[in-house]
């Protein structure tokens, strides 16, 4: 009787995905969260909602970060494990609704000069062109730290709607600052852009490998040039209210193969595990 229930958990595991992917956080993902897995060594990358993530190691133990970008619906997703032995997790995306708020503001507000809307194109494009990169190699060091802590003024995914028309979501989220606070890189990576943008101000984006990476805004001062590599929590920049803001505070980014996550999930799912 104890032999025939042996053979029938390693026939279980056999055939389950279990020996490949021991666990992930959140345990209730939803639309606009990463999803950290941890994997067994054979796994060579996952393929979730179109999109391939890749495996980095920390402590003796194997994850992978990947993310369910905001308009996916919620419902049941096939995350493949893909390596020497190929399996699936079925994922359950959770609803989650995001704050919405309805302005009404005076034209000029929201409606820029043509020279201004070419330039807000361009750096649009730049950095959303940065964010979607992939660089091979990993620089993640564990868990992301805060890059400077205070009040979340503004969080990720909240939406404003100006005089009936919706801005897009908030890409990241607002940490109410008093200038010049120190602002430290969120994990070890390498300084992929700096510059000073019409909207987002003077900005740092640090890449770690992998098509992740961090975005930092409307800095004051910016002490760190593209081609460094950084440790985390090295001091990369002071914060201010450069760009288009109403007061000094630090926009923290995350995205992960070009899709932007709540950065407090991304924190959060390493303490989880
Ligand atoms: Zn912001």
């Amino acid at each position: 009787m104890k032999r025939f229930f042996l053979v029938f958990i390693l026939i279980f595991l056999g055939t389950s995905s279990s020996l490949l992917a021991f666990t992930y956080q959140p345990q209730k993902p939803f639309p606009g969260s990463p999803l950290l897995f941890e994997v067994s060594e054979e796994v060579e990358k996952i393929r979730f909602l179109g999109r391939e993530f890749y495996p980095f190691s920390f402590k003796g133990k194997i994850y992978i970060l990947a993310a369910i970008p905001l308009e996916v619906k919620p419902g049941r997703y096939r995350a493949f494990l893909l390596g020497k032995q190929e399996s699936f997790l079925e994922i359950q995306v959770f609803s989650k609704k995001y704050p919405t708020e309805h302005l009404t503001v005076p034209s000029r507000m929201i409606h820029y000069p043509p020279e201004v809307l070419a330039r807000i194109k361009k750096e649009v494009h730049l950095i959303r062109e940065t964010v979607s990169g992939f660089s091979p190699q990993s620089y993640l060091d564990g868990p992301f730290v805060w890059p400077a802590t205070g009040r979340i003024s503004s969080p990720f995914g909240f939406r404003r709607v100006y005089n009936g028309v919706p801005k897009s979501p908030h890409s990241g989220l607002d940490i109410a600052l008093p200038e010049s606070t120190p602002i430290k890189a969120a994990n070890r990576g390498r300084v992929v852009l700096v510059g000073d943008f019409y909207l987002n101000g003077k900005t740092v984006i640090l890449d770690h490998g992998l098509g992740i990476y961090t975005v930092y805004c409307h800095l004051k001062e910016i002490l760190v040039h593209e081609g460094e590599v950084i440790v985390k929590g090295e001091t990369i920049a002071l914060s201010g209210k450069s760009g288009r803001v109403t007061g000094p505070h630090l926009h923290f980014g995350v995205y992960i193969r070009g899709v932007k996550v709540d950065p407090k999930v991304v924190l959060e799912v390493f303490d989880a595990l």
